[in-house]
């Protein structure tokens, strides 16, 4: 399969990949330009998201140039720690509600004397002449209890082409997007929350209306994601389901006007 991928990946060395890598119950996204940079969202669980990372990226890449963690539950942040104790990682981008940190996330900082920026909604980041990557939410100064709302939810622009990625943020954080006219059409979605049905509300995913959802979750998890109801809904927006639990990684590229994509299963 590695190899397979870093073909894929040589012979089109001017576009963007987009990598949702097979890390079990958790998230974890790849977006990569080829000599240029990497950037990690989340990094699962646990530190098989080193041999998912090594899977695509070619063995002398050892640099990581942004870690973003897009809230601080283990199924997002525990595989993090692997991943810089491995990689010489530039900087790490946190939701603007992060704080407190993990205090094993601090303590790997501190040995990597790294430090960490929060990113609030409007912050925006240019990749590349053609691409950026975009904070939606959260708000800084709005205080929110529950952690999976805290997430920091993505827009990534590469040329004509538009993906949300949501973290975990549920129907709350869905609800402040719509009301405030943010949600308009994406090509790609990452189910929140792994699929839950806590998330992916109806309103949302009809204005989304998204080409393939990703559903990161995990074979015979015990939380039930992806929810057959949420994916039932997904594909009523006509959208096509693709699931790391039943096809492995799964990996898109663009030139900024088509997707093209390959899934390790
Ligand atoms: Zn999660």
């Amino acid at each position: 399969m590695g190899a397979g991928f870093l073909m894929l990946r040589e012979e089109s060395s001017d576009q963007l990949t987009l990598a949702f890598l097979d890390v079990g119950q958790g998230d974890a996204v790849l977006i990569s330009k080829p000599r240029q940079y990497d950037l990690l969202i989340d990094g699962g669980p646990d530190p098989i998201v080193l041999s998912r990372l090594s899977d695509i990226l070619p063995w002398y890449d050892r640099e990581i140039d942004v870690i973003f963690l897009t809230h601080n539950h283990a199924d997002h942040y525990q595989g993090l720690l692997a991943v810089l104790d491995k990689y010489k990682v530039g900087e790490l981008i946190v939701s603007a509600l992060a704080e407190p940190l993990p205090v094993e996330l601090l303590d790997s900082l501190k040995r990597h004397k790294l430090s960490y920026t929060k990113m609030p909604a409007g912050t925006q980041l240019q990749l590349d002449q053609t691409t950026k990557l975009k904070a939606l939410w959260p708000v800084a100064e709005t205080p929110i209890a529950d952690m999976n709302d805290r997430s920091l939810v993505l827009e990534l622009v590469s040329g004509e082409r538009k993906v949300w990625l949501a973290g975990d943020a549920g129907v709350a954080v869905e609800e402040a997007l719509l009301k405030n006219n943010l949600v308009e059409d994406v090509d790609i979605f990452k189910l929140s929350h792994h699929g839950s049905d806590t998330a992916n509300s109806e309103e949302f995913l009809e204005l989304l209306r998204p080409e393939w959802v990703v559903a990161q979750a995990g074979a015979g998890n015990s939380f039930g994601h992806p929810n057959r109801r949420i994916i039932k809904r997904a594909e009523r927006v006509g959208a096509q389901i693709l699931r790391n639990d039943e096809r492995g990684t799964i990996v898109f590229q663009t030139d900024g006007r088509e997707w093209s994509y390959e899934a390790s299963k």
